[in-house]
């Protein structure tokens, strides 16, 4: 059979198919097609090869959490530059947009970039495209709207709410209530962005069921899922037996190493790593999806524990583990190739705190629908 493309001599690593090893990946017709051993491929017509000797080949990334709607937010930047340029095959718009702007953000965000482009829908009909209070006026939430949005578009994967007191004002908990209503009603995950209380997280906790997803949920402000004497709070306990999941989103003030040192002793993990990139944090402290893994890794995760909350994790949120954030044969042929820089680097989080570590993580290549793209240097 032909192969449009072999990946050849890569360090293979999927964990939710316990691969990890040196193997070659074979791609046709934009689908894995077989992963072998090297030189195991006889009597097959290759049409391109890829010599990644001594790098790291992964499922394809899923930043679950980016905001990339640069003509009509203020925090927007552009979905290539954070998406197939840094290794990341899929990233998912999180909130940017509501129903009123949708169709701009088909046609000036989705169908003008390489990258694979999700989202959460903002539950606010304006989203972020008129400032960041979208929920001090309840007279935005107009849930019909979103559901005829979400069964007339796939790309939709879930429901962005943000509860923090900057953005709901006065309204509390309401919004959660009716996006809560909503995502019940037609099936699909919140993403809900906890910040500066009120609403308080236990009220939001307790309104979130299994797949729901918290993000930034290891910030370093007061009122997060630790308490004051740095146990979580029964709320979160209990979110987390119910399977609510943990995501990263990193963002410019949203991630602690204080807290997830503490969370980690507490076995509180993120179930998915994201990045919350935008403008303002892309020189810093976020950079980009590679030194948010390392930065993971430098709090004693494995590299198997950040492949998989980049890949099978977020894949598994957004529905779509028969598609991607996996390299099992016959699933779309979306591929990371990283590299480790061996050179000492400052990683710092959101509140300034700094570790220095040994190496760190560089992307090379993104391999979207068997398309290959050069990483940005
Ligand atoms: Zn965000």
């Amino acid at each position: 059979m032909d192969i449009d493309l072999l990946i050849k001599n890569g360090h293979v690593l999927d964990p939710s198919n316990n691969i990890n090893g040196k193997y070659d990946v074979a791609i046709s017709n934009g689908k894995i097609q077989s992963i072998l051993k090297p030189g195991n491929l006889n009597q097959s017509n290759i049409k391109n090869e890829l010599d990644v000797s001594g790098n790291l080949v992964i499922p394809g990334l899923i930043d679950l959490h980016v905001h990339v709607f640069p003509n009509r937010t203020l925090l927007g930047t552009l979905a290539d530059n954070v998406g197939i340029k840094q290794g990341v095959t899929t990233v998912v718009d999180a909130g940017s947009t509501g129903v009123k702007y949708l169709n701009y953000f088909m046609k000036e965000v989705v169908e003008n970039n390489n990258t694979r482009i999700l989202l959460w829908i903002n539950i606010a009909s304006q989203g972020l495209c008129e400032g960041l209070s979208e929920l001090a006026d309840l007279k935005y939430l107009e849930p019909d709207k979103v559901i005829e949005a979400i069964s007339n578009n796939n790309l939709i994967r879930g429901i962005k709410v943000r509860m923090s007191s900057s953005v709901v004002k006065g309204n509390g908990i309401r919004p959660l209530e009716i996006a809560k209503n909503l995502s019940q009603k037609i099936g699909v995950p919140l993403m809900v962005h906890i910040g500066n209380y009120p609403p308080y997280l236990a009220d939001i906790l307790n309104l979130l069921d299994a797949g729901d997803v918290v993000t930034h949920a290891f910030h370093g402000k007061k009122g997060g899922i630790l308490n004051e004497n740095g146990y979580l709070i029964p709320e979160a306990e209990k979110a987390l037996k119910r399977g609510v999941l943990f995501d990263v989103g990193h963002g410019t003030s949203s991630f602690s190493f204080k807290t997830i040192k503490r969370t980690k002793e507490l076995g509180l993990n993120p179930s998915t790593i994201s990045t919350d990139i935008y403008n303002s944090n892309l020189n810093g402290p976020v950079y980009n999806m590679a030194i948010t893994m390392t930065k993971l890794i430098a709090m004693g995760y494995s590299l198997e524990d950040v492949v998989k909350a980049t890949t099978n994790m977020p894949a598994k949120v957004l529905r779509m583990e028969n598609e991607i954030g996996n390299l099992r044969v016959g699933t779309v042929a979306d591929i990371s190739i990283l590299t480790w820089k061996h050179s000492p680097i400052k990683l710092k989080d959101s509140m300034g705190e700094e570790v220095l570590v040994g190496k760190y993580l560089v992307p090379l290549y993104t391999i979207k629908s068997g398309e290959v793209f050069k990483c940005n240097e």
